[in-house]
Order: structure tokens, then C-alpha cells, then sequence
């Protein structure tokens, strides 16, 4: 597990500054939900966490080290993205094996970190098949499992359910809890569904044209919003 902690952290691209001065701590351990409309710069700050994206002005902190110029692979995260695409050539035990078999892992503990990760995501007994094969649920439960083998103390998820229909997604949000429980990390989960951001978070962070507008536990958002920004879009129907 690990805290992260955002200092005055700035974006621009070209002459637009997309994310205006940002201060942020996620603790150890929390379900951290960053929510807000399309736009708002909810990927870019994920992306600058997992250091996808580089860094204009400000800090970020992971265990209190300063990661600004550390590259992703040195940052014991594990990003699952919204449009996941999985090796279509490759078996479900390829698929999660791949960024692992890149470092250099010996074959013994990449067999064992694979085997765990699919026993986790109820992947056994596919761990044989094609991606082709999979239903969009299981293809989903792949794409994690390939960050889980990865062991991160701190998972990062962007959109992932944006690709499923309605009943999965709500089957899902459930599945992404328990691992986060099961796992013991930190979670940082983006998306522009408030029900999903109620129904999933320790803490929410609720976002606006590059700016926070509140931070808070789900009640308190909903009983004491900060402003007429919050007020609306915790208070929207989805
Ligand atoms: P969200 O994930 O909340 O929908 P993004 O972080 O993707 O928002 O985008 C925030 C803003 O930054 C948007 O105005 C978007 O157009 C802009 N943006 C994102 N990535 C780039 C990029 N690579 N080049 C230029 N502008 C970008
Ligand atoms: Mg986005």
C-alpha cells in the first residue's frame, strides 16, 4: 500500500492549462473516486500519477518520494485503462503474462503470480482461451489481471466499465471493491458517473474545467456540498 499526495500541480498543453493548481491527499489503503464531467481533466491527473503524462508545475508524492521524473515502471502502479485492448493472439494467461515476461521475470514466479491473479478474478479455467472467447465481463476481469500481476501498491482505473452495459457495470463496481479489499491497495478510480462515485468511494473527489471543487466522504457531499457545481452534479440523475 501507499499514500499519494498532489502538490499545486499544473498541466498545460501548448498555451491551455487544462488542470489549474491542484492539491490532493490520498491516503493509504482508501477507494479514492475522482469524479466529474467529460473534459474536467479527471485522465490527465491519473495519467500524470502514473507518470504517462508529464508534469508542468507542481509535485506529486508517492510514500512521501517525489516521483516527478520517475518513470512509470518505478512507480509500483498498475493502471487499467477505459478502452483496454488485450492481444488478440495471445491466451488469457499470455494476455497477463506479457508485461512481466518484458521485465525479465523468471517463468516460476510469472506462473504463480498468473495463477493467483485468475483465481482472484475467477479467470482459471480461461486461462487457456483466446480474448475472442471471452464475454465482455471476462475480458474485463483480464484486462485487471494484468495489472494485478503487477503487484502495485497503488491501482489506478480509468473508466474501465464505460465499455459495458448497464447490469454488467453494476456487477462489476461490486467485483472492483472486493478486490481493492482483498488486495490491500490504494485505489484511485475515475469516472463521470456520480452513482458510481457514491455507491464505490471511501472519499470523493469531484472535479471541475481543471479545478476541485470538494473533496469529501459520499454523505457529506450529498448532505453539505461545497457549492452549486457540486450541488448539480452529485444531485443529477445519471
Ligand atoms: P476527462 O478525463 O475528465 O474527460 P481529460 O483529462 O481527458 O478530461 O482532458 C482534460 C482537458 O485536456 C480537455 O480539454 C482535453 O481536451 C485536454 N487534453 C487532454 N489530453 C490532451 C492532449 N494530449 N493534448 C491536448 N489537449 C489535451
Ligand atoms: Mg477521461
Amino acid at each position: 500500500m501507499a499514500d499519494v499526495k498532489v502538490r499545486g500541480l499544473r498541466k498545460s498543453f501548448g498555451s491551455t492549462e487544462v488542470l489549474h493548481g491542484l492539491d490532493l491527499d490520498i491516503e493509504e489503503g482508501q477507494f479514492v473516486v475522482l469524479v466529474g464531467p467529460s473534459g474536467c481533466g479527471k485522465s490527465t491527473l491519473l495519467r500524470m500519477i502514473a507518470g504517462l503524462e508529464g508534469i508542468t508545475e507542481g509535485q506529486i508524492l508517492i510514500n512521501d518520494r517525489l516521483v516527478n521524473n520517475l518513470p512509470p515502471a518505478e512507480r509500483d502502479i498498475a493502471m487499467v485503462f477505459q478502452n483496454y485492448a488485450l492481444y488478440p493472439h495471445k491466451t488469457v494467461a499470455a494476455n497477463m503474462a506479457f508485461s512481466l515476461r518484458m521485465r525479465k521475470m523468471n517463468k516460476a514466479e510469472i506462473d504463480e503470480r498468473v495463477s493467483r491473479a485468475a483465481e482472484v478474478l475467477g479467470l482459471t479455467e480461461y486461462l487457456g482461451r483466446y480474448p475472442r472467447a471471452l464475454s465482455g465481463g471476462q475480458r474485463q476481469r483480464v484486462a485487471m489481471g494484468r495489472a494485478i500481476v503487477r503487484d502495485p501498491q497503488v491501482f489506478l482505473f480509468d473508466e474501465p466499465l464505460s465499455n459495458l452495459d448497464a447490469k454488467l457495470r453494476i456487477q462489476m463496481r461490486a467485483e472492483i471493491r472486493e478486490l481493492h479489499q482483498r488486495l490491500v491497495t490504494t485505489t484511485v478510480y475515475v469516472t463521470h458517473d456520480q452513482i458510481e462515485a457514491m455507491t464505490m468511494a471511501d472519499k470523493i473527489v469531484v472535479m471541475n474545467a481543471g479545478n476541485i471543487e470538494q473533496i469529501g466522504a459520499p454523505l457529506d457531499l450529498y448532505d453539505r456540498p461545497a457549492n452549486e457545481f457540486v450541488a448539480g452534479f452529485i444531485g443529477a440523475p445519471s
